[in-house]
């Protein structure tokens, strides 16, 4: 039975879907503004994982991630360059597109963009004018907390004499609001200026929110299961989230909220605005595989800081390294006829551990345990030539299970591809050593032909996909 920590009661929850065997999840995906970092990458990674191990538990899944193509930063970058927001964000959705496949994530089922999501906002933000859980005020739209008393109850802020911005997190420079704590669902924009667009209530953008809520009602329905987002979402973005939807249709929101908790350099959160991060291309481009960089982000579980070092970085690329060695360990092993029961009880315990620990709150450390374990133990069974030819498949077949939630071992195609790269490159230093240079400049033509590039290091020639 799957449980997990349900951030809007505070307590391990079993997971029951509101519909028999269907699931309807909705993760706040990226802003479009710039290359993603990994420590957004760590809360994607973890929303894959959460995907493919609810399709593991035989769930029919329909995910939603939405992209922020608005905001106030793209909005001013845009301006700067003085081309149209679409123009502005274009690249980068190519970009985060490229990262997310490039690190081993299925594409969820709906990838909506908010703006083309705005006359859904403008639909919930009028009936919010409607029951008077919005007002006008100059020209915006404001969210009216005191409308909504539930307001707090999945940050579990207490608001009481906190009235007019006791917390520095509200925006308390707008005095044109009833209360500090209300918040903008519609800015008002000039005629002229760009982007706006035209709604009953007057020309104008809309705030961030707004746009979250719109997206998932329209693909999930007004209830659904499942919402996740990173930590620092939880107040005030979720809780607005909760407060539009929940105020506009009368019924809850999302059943189950899921935070993931930050990435970590030197014991600060990676970010953005401090500098401290690494895009997966800059990782990439010093040579650590999708792989590594894929095992490193869902090591830890989700629920727990993850602190990247490099050190930690090598490690997991010596730790992918040593899963796709087994798995071809294993399919090439020369075997007999028939099974042993070793094999089979090492199995059959690795998958009940794998499963007991994704169960378990999605640990995935326990569940990485339960996979290294099952390797070790078969690694012995390789080393007396053990293995039988069932044996074989019964071992594959868990690699694909496990595989199939996490993501770890690449494809089998990639792992043959990795031994004929390795070995053209080997090739490489003997014709160099025997100084014939025609076959090594060849050899190094062939293997640009397929994408990698060869570099010399202090300690050896290293390659990487380009
Ligand atoms: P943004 O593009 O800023 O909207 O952020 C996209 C997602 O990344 C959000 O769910 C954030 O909560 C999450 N996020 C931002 N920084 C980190 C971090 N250092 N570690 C984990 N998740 C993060
Ligand atoms: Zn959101």
């Amino acid at each position: 039975m799957l449980r997990f920590f349900n951030t809007l009661s505070r307590q391990i929850e079993e997971f029951h879907p509101l519909e028999e065997g269907k699931v309807r999840m909705y993760i706040c995906g990226p802003t479009v503004w710039n290359f993603a970092h990994i420590g957004n990458f760590r809360t994607f990674v973890f929303g894959d994982v959460l995907r493919r191990y609810l399709k593991f538990k035989g769930y029919t899944v329909t995910h939603a991630f939405n992209l922020t193509d608005i905001d106030d930063r793209i909005i001013n970058e845009a301006a700067a360059r003085n081309i149209s927001i679409d123009e502005f964000t274009a690249p980068y959705i190519q970009y985060f597109w490229e990262d997310f496949d490039a690190l081993g994530n299925e594409r969820p089922e709906v990838t909506p963009r908010a703006t083309h999501h705005i006359a859904e906002m403008i639909d919930i933000i009028s009936k919010l004018l409607e029951n008077g859980h919005a007002y006008e005020s100059d020209g915006s739209i404001y969210y009216r907390i005191t409308a909504f008393p539930d307001y707090g109850k999945l940050s579990k802020i207490n608001f009481s004499g906190n009235r007019d911005g006791g917390s520095e997190r509200i925006d308390t420079d707008k005095y044109d609001k009833e209360d500090a704590r209300d918040f903008a669902l519609w800015k008002l924009v000039g005629p002229e200026d760009e982007p706006g667009w035209d709604a009953p209530f007057g020309r104008g953008r809309p705030g961030w929110h707004i746009e979250c809520s719109a997206m998932a009602m329209k693909y999930l329905g007004e209830t659904f299961d499942l919402h996740a987002g990173g930590m620092d979402l939880q107040f005030p973005h979720h809780e607005n989230e909760i407060a539009q939807s929940e105020g506009a249709t009368g019924k809850q929101f999302a059943k189950y909220w899921l935070h993931s908790e930050f990435l970590k350099i030197d014991d600060v959160t990676m970010s953005k605005s401090k500098g401290n991060f690494f895009t997966f291309r800059d990782l990439r481009d010093q040579g650590y595989s999708a792989l590594a960089i894929r095992y490193l982000l869902l090591s830890v579980p989700t629920r727990k800081q993850l602190n990247f070092t490099f050190e930690g970085l090598q490690g997991a690329e010596s730790t992918v390294e040593r899963l796709r060695n087994f798995r071809s360990l294993v399919s090439d092993a020369r075997v007999s006829e028939g099974s042993s029961d070793a094999v089979a009880g090492i199995v059959a315990k690795a998958l009940a551990d794998f499963e007991a620990s994704m169960d378990d709150d999605f640990n995935t450390a326990a569940a990485l345990a339960a996979i290294h374990d099952m390797v070790r133990e078969i690694n012995t069974v390789l080393a007396a030539d053990g293995l039988r030819s069932e044996d074989q498949s019964t071992v594959l077949d868990a690699i694909a299970k496990f595989d199939s939630v996490l993501g770890i071992f690449g494809t089998a195609d990639e792992t043959s591809l990795d031994a004929e790269i390795e070995a053209l490159v080997e090739e490489r230093q003997e014709a160099r050593r025997n100084r014939d240079f025609a076959r090594s400049d060849e050899i190094r033509d062939l293997l640009a032909e397929k994408g990698i590039i060869l570099e010399d290091t202090k300690d050896g020639v290293r390659w990487k996909r380009k």
